[in-house]
């Protein structure tokens, strides 16, 4: 997937990586649902459900993802 290199969209796309197959899994992020988010999201791989945490911190995105 080509990464998006505009730098005042507020939206990104951003990456985790699996908790539980290891694989990078590509999501878009919202900055509109605030500096710091939390959600659940089945990893479209194995299926399991990772719980990703997103934090906003000068404009770059970190982001965690643990299993549920
Ligand atoms: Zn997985």
């Amino acid at each position: 997937m080509p990464r998006n290199k505009r730098r005042r969209s507020i939206n990104y796309d951003t990456s985790y990586v699996c908790d539980a197959c290891g694989e990078r899994i590509v999501i878009p992020v919202d900055l509109s649902g605030g500096e710091h988010q939390e959600y659940v999201e089945d990893c479209p791989v194995c299926c399991r459900a990772n719980l990703i945490r997103i934090e906003f911190i000068d404009a770059e995105v970190h982001v965690e993802a643990k299993l549920e």
